[in-house]
């Protein structure tokens, strides 16, 4: 990546949504609405604005030049140290985007709070994929681990992701973040299930803390991010799994059985390697030959499904 480029980063190739090249709106400073408990970036205080926000010009300049030298990536990725909605100039910069983004899918990845406001869903409509966190459905559970700017209400947020997918004809990905003992107990899940089910996304990313947090929490193991996955039955859900994260106990199914079971769930390549034995993963190959299961593609990830 050249030296020159102030608010363009990468490309990283993203497990999720294949080689990303990423855009950041605030290179300065973490400027979040949110304090997330697992964030990445430093702690700091929620604010609601990102100051010294760049010319929508400046950043498309960068992303043209980046892709006059280089391959397509699969998606623009459009982040801030922080969250990217709160930039007022993103309609802009999101139209500029869409006229040279070539074969890319343009990504924006958000937090979810500002999705009542007319002028960011605006916006957002104009991504062809959206990623938004819903870490707890609860309004106790979301201030413990979001600890949001005050006033943010969940309930808000959640009928706003409702009425934001019944409009938005694009990729829709909710992701999950699970905590050990904030937000991994079973009635906490079952709220975000249910939420989850109302608001119906293209696919549902499951995960937990993954490199060194703000502040001291810590990962569930990738066994609990399994049986969690399972309760979002009826939904395409992808398990981001942890090196570490200790191993899962593999699974045997019979040929009948794994029809039964993809029916209910569609599983990435990858969630099959980590949990089915190999005899079952030979049924599974067989299965796809004979047309009986069937690769599909979603926000850029591969699942199989009966
Ligand atoms: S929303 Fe994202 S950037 Fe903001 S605090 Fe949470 S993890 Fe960090």
């Amino acid at each position: 990546m050249d030296t020159m480029y102030k608010y363009i980063f990468g490309p990283v190739l993203s497990r999720r949504f294949g080689l990303s090249l990423g855009i950041d709106l605030s290179p300065e400073k973490k400027s979040c609405n949110f304090d997330c408990l697992y964030c990445e970036l430093e702690k700091a205080r929620p604010i609601d604005k990102i100051e010294n926000q760049p010319d929508p010009d400046d950043i498309v300049k960068e992303v043209h030049d980046y892709l006059s030298k280089n391959h397509y990536p699969d998606v623009i990725t459009t982040t801030a140290n922080g969250e990217p909605t709160l930039y007022t100039r993103l309609n802009e910069l999101i139209d500029k985007l869409n006229k040279i983004k070539g074969s890319s899918k343009t990504l924006i990845l958000s937090n979810g709070s500002t999705i009542n406001n007319p002028t960011v869903r605006e916006a957002l409509k104009k991504f062809d994929i959206v990623k938004l966190s819903l870490d707890a459905a609860d309004q106790k559970t979301f201030e413990k681990i979001d600890r949001p700017l005050k006033g943010i209400k969940i309930d808000d947020i959640i009928k706003g992701m409702i009425s934001f997918r019944k409009e938005y004809k694009g990729s829709l990905v909710l992701e999950v973040l699970v905590v050990k003992h904030i937000n991994d107990k079973k009635e906490v899940i079952e709220k975000i299930v249910e939420a989850a089910k109302k608001i119906n996304p293209d696919r549902i990313d499951i995960s937990t803390v993954d490199r060194p947090p703000a502040y001291r929490v810590f990962p569930v193991d990738n066994q609990t991010l399994y049986e969690i996955a399972k309760m979002f039955e009826g939904l395409n859900v992808n398990v981001a799994t942890r090196k570490s994260g200790g191993s899962v106990q593999k699974v045997h199914l019979d040929k009948e059985d794994i029809i039964k079971t993809f029916k209910n769930r569609a599983y990435t390549e990858s969630d099959i390697e980590t949990l089915f034995d190999d005899e079952t993963k030979k049924n599974i190959l067989d299965l796809l030959s004979q047309n009986q299961l069937k690769f599909y593609t979603v926000a850029n990830l591969k699942f199989i499904k009966a």
